[in-house]
């Protein structure tokens, strides 16, 4: 390219461009079930397909769209794909492309109410909308005390908790002079990892996170919760946090948040709720009992990233009480002075969470939620709850395997009668045949497999098949024995 070009691509250039991005992303939905459903790519195989430096002068777009087929889809594990039961679903849909595409198209960056006053005021409100929606407490709404902001990832969601937790603990106190007692951290034995994360990364020390005991249903036992909490109070220590999970990541088991909810009342303690996955469900009125005891949270989140068509990254974190969030993460450099922020009557959203810069996310949400509309996102859940409650009756039936756990929502936990080692062997052979994606957990000490419904586009056929496979491959096994 020489000075007396252009550098840019004109808007016509970028049509183009963008057209055959869209007839690529449109493609590869067609072609998605050719691909084997876990990448095949061995480490380093990617890498070893791009040049050592970067390229000196631009190339032509032809050549970059091609190389998406040739280097980076081998190296995907296609997560839209309809075979996809691994983990918890990250659900795209058409919708949320578009919005995250005029998120990028538009550019801004709404740190501040008057960085980008429709980021912030689109943002506040499609939260509101989510707080009806979801039969969540009144008290979260931002024309009440608290308010809802979109953050990356329900890890982010409960370090912010965290913080304000223990600011709050302290008095206000923390952040000024560091953490000067023992904080004390709860949640179940299968809280998610991000908890232990956060409690470290907030500086409360990963000795200070107290792991309470489940019951037969793997959700935590609130009495031994009150029993931990006078023994820590006793012990001179300050009860900080309890998270709570309404579905934990094993085996979606819902912790009894209106008994634990009383506990923190009782202690003045900080109650966060989890439920990054089950949350969505609440769209539908049968599963508006997730959300029986939010009332009492100081903070909640859950994940449209997860399980209501929006595409990754986005965790809606909810607050009663905003003013002991942003007077924990507030800072106020001078260039950043301005007539909104100091009129009081604005929401300056980097006040809300760790980063200082926020794309605009809400817009991908305001899009799923609009195209839709409520009663199609009821009729998504209800298709994923419906295929894996059917999943599970065909494991129930089959006398060579059994159900592991309650399976309220979308994941059904199961093993095969066999031993762990057997399992395993079962969860590799299913996966290397590239039709199917499954992971694994640890349940009373045995290995179980995770059957996660979830995915966009996934039909009863696609159910079907999986199953058919896993019978199929586990009586091979057994002959091969
Ligand atoms: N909490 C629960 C209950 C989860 O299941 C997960 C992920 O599966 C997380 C938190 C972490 O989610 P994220 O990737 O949004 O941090």
């Amino acid at each position: 390219m020489t000075d007396d070009q252009p550098m840019h691509m004109s808007p016509d250039a970028f049509r183009r461009a963008g057209g055959a991005i869209l007839e690529w992303v449109a493609r590869y939905f067609e072609r998605i079930e050719e691909f084997p459903v876990l990448s095949r790519s061995e480490p380093g195989e990617t890498r070893s397909k791009l040049p050592d430096a970067a390229p000196l002068e631009g190339e032509p777009w032809e050549q970059i769209i091609a190389d998406l087929d040739r280097i980076v889809v081998p190296g995907l594990t296609h997560w839209q794909s309809p075979s996809f039961f691994a983990y918890f679903p990250a659900n795209a849909s058409p919708p949320a492309i578009l919005g995250d595409l005029v998120s990028a198209g538009l550019g801004v960056q709404g740190m501040l109410w008057t960085s980008s006053p429709s980021c912030t005021e689109l943002e506040a409100h499609v939260l509101d909308w989510l707080v009806d929606m979801l039969h969540l407490p009144p008290s979260f709404k931002s024309t009440a005390r608290g308010g809802g902001v979109i953050q990356d990832t329900a890890s982010s969601a409960t370090l912010c908790a965290l913080l304000a937790a223990r600011e709050r603990a302290s008095g206000y106190a923390a952040n000024e002079s560091g953490v000067d007692r023992r904080l004390i951290v709860y949640g179940s034995t299968q809280a998610h990892s991000s908890l232990e994360k956060a409690v470290a990364v907030a500086g409360i020390g990963r000795q200070n996170l107290r792991l309470i005991d489940i019951d037969e249903h793997y959700a935590m036992r609130p009495e031994r919760l009150a029993d931990a909490i006078a023994a820590d109070a006793a012990a001179g220590s300050t009860p900080c946090m309890v998270c709570a999970t309404v579905g934990t990541t094993s085996s979606t088991a819902i912790d009894p948040v209106g008994a634990i909810g009383a506990i923190c009342r009782e202690h003045g303690v900080w109650l966060h709720v989890d439920a990054a996955l089950a949350g969505s469900a609440a769209v539908c009125p049968e599963f508006h009992w997730l959300h029986d005891g939010v009332d009492q949270a100081d903070s909640y989140c859950f994940n449209p990233h997860k399980w209501l068509l929006t595409n990754f990254d986005c965790d809606c974190f909810y607050v009663a009480d905003r003013a002991a969030l942003i007077r924990t993460l507030s800072v106020l450099p001078e260039y950043l002075r301005n007539k909104a922020t100091e009129s009081g009557a604005v929401f300056d959203y980097r006040d809300w969470h760790v980063p200082l810069g926020r794309r605009f996310r809400s817009l991908k949400l305001w899009f799923v939620i609009r195209h839709y509309g409520i009663e199609g996102l009821r009729r998504h859940i209800r298709r994923h709850v419906a295929l894996a409650t059917e999943f599970a009756e065909w494991v129930a039936a089959d006398p060579e395997f059994e159900i592991a756990a309650p399976a309220p929502l979308n994941l059904v936990c199961f093993r095969h009668r066999g031993s762990d080692a057997f399992n395993r062997r079962l969860l590799e052979t299913v996966n290397a045949s590239g039709s199917v994606f499954l992971t694994h957990t640890m349940l009373n000490d045995r290995f179980v497999l995770r059957f996660a419904t979830g995915g966009t586009y996934t039909e009863r056929r696609h159910v079907e098949r999986a199953w058919d496979l896993l019978r199929t491959s586990a009586a091979a096994l057994q002959v091969e024995d």
